[in-house]
C-alpha cells in the first residue's frame, strides 16, 4: 500500500491534540519535537511537522496528501483542498475589536478608519460583503498593542477567551469568522483506502469523545422509565443483578445532555451510578 504523509503543525496550539488525535486513532510514532518527520510504525502514513501557516498550501500542493490546520488559515491562504472531517479542537473566532473607549457604534463607523490584522485576506473579504472601504494594516503578530500605539482604530484578531482583548482594553466588536482544526485532503483522493480508513478512524475517536459509557442500577420496576431516558448504541443492555428484583443498566449518554440524564436517571431510582470514558465507537 501507498504510504501517504499527513501534515500537522510541529509546536504551537494545535500540535498537542493532533498529536493526541493520531495516536488515539492507534497509530504508532515517535512525536521528537526535532524531527520534521515521523514513521507511522503500524499504519502506511508519515506524519510532517511543519508551521500552520504552510499546511494548506503543503495539501494543495501535493507535497502532503493530508493535513490538520485551523479553517483560519484555510481560509486566509485562499486554497483548494478538501474538507474531510471538522475536529471540534482550535476553536476560536476571528473578529473585530476596539477600544473599549472608541466611538465606533455600528459596522458603518469602520469606513475610513485602519484596522490592523494578520488576516488581511479574510478581512478584505468581509469588508467588502459589507461594502465597507477601511484600511487594512497587515502585521505578523501583537495585533492587540497596534490601537494603544496608535496605529490602528480597530483590529482584526483571533479570539478564544477574550482574555488577551480585556488586558488590552479592547472589547469584541463584529464577529468575522467561527474557526475549528479540520482534516484536509486534496480533492479528488477522498475515495483512497488509506484516507478512507483514517478518517473512518478519526470519526469513531469523535464519537467516543462526545459520549460516555455509563453502568447504574435500578429496582426492575421502575426499569421501564429509566429505559425510556436513554438512548444506547441500539438500545441499553440490561442484566439481572444478584439481589432479586434489581437490574443493571448499561448504556451511552452523550455528553451534550449527560447531566440532564442522570438528574432524570436519580429521579426514576437509579443508584450506583458509574460513569467511565469511552475509547472508541465503531458503528
Ligand atoms: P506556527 O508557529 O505554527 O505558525 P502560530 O503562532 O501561527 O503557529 P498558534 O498560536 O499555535 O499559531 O495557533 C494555531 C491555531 O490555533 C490558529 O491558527 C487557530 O486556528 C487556533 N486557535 C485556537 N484558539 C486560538 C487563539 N485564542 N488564538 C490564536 N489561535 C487560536
Ligand atoms: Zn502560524
Amino acid at each position: 500500500m501507498q504510504t501517504l504523509k499527513i501534515a500537522i503543525q510541529k509546536s504551537g496550539r494545535l500540535n498537542e491534540k493532533s498529536v493526541a488525535l493520531l495516536k488515539n486513532c492507534g497509530l504508532s510514532f515517535e512525536n521528537y519535537k526535532s524531527s520534521l518527520i515521523s514513521p507511522v510504525s503500524n499504519f502506511p502514513l508519515e506524519i510532517l511537522f511543519l508551521r500552520d501557516d504552510d499546511i494548506p498550501e503543503y495539501v494543495q500542493d501535493g507535497i502532503a496528501d493530508l493535513g490538520i490546520v485551523g479553517e483560519n488559515v484555510i481560509n486566509e491562504t485562499e486554497v483548494d483542498v478538501a474538507y474531510l472531517q471538522r475536529l471540534g479542537f482550535g476553536k476560536c473566532s476571528l473578529k473585530i475589536a476596539i477600544p473599549n473607549d472608541s466611538n465606533i457604534q455600528s459596522l458603518g463607523d469602520l469606513d475610513g478608519k485602519a484596522i490592523a490584522t494578520s488576516y488581511p485576506v479574510i478581512l478584505k473579504k468581509f469588508l467588502k460583503e459589507n461594502k465597507l472601504k477601511a484600511d487594512i494594516r497587515t502585521i505578523s503578530g501583537s495585533v492587540e498593542i497596534s490601537p494603544g500605539l496608535g496605529m490602528s482604530d480597530a483590529i482584526c484578531d483571533l479570539v478564544s477567551t477574550g482574555g488577551t482583548l480585556k488586558s488590552n482594553g479592547l472589547r469584541a466588536f463584529a464577529d468575522v469568522l467561527s474557526s475549528e482544526a479540520v482534516l484536509i485532503g486534496r480533492k479528488g483522493d477522498e475515495n483512497n483506502p488509506v484516507i478512507e480508513e483514517l478518517i473512518q478512524r478519526v470519526q469513531s475517536v469523535l464519537r467516543a469523545r462526545d459520549t460516555k459509557y455509563v453502568v447504574l442500577n435500578i429496582e426492575r420496576k421502575n426499569l421501564e422509565t429509566a429505559v425510556s431516558l436513554l438512548p444506547g448504541i441500539k438500545s441499553p443492555t440490561v442484566v439481572p443483578l444478584a439481589e432479586e428484583g434489581w437490574v443493571a443498566v448499561h448504556t451511552v449518554i452523550p455528553e451534550q445532555d449527560f447531566w440532564e440524564k442522570i438528574s432524570g436517571l436519580k429521579a426514576a431510582g437509579a443508584e450506583g451510578i458509574v460513569v467511565m470514558p469511552i475509547e472508541k465507537i465503531i458503528l
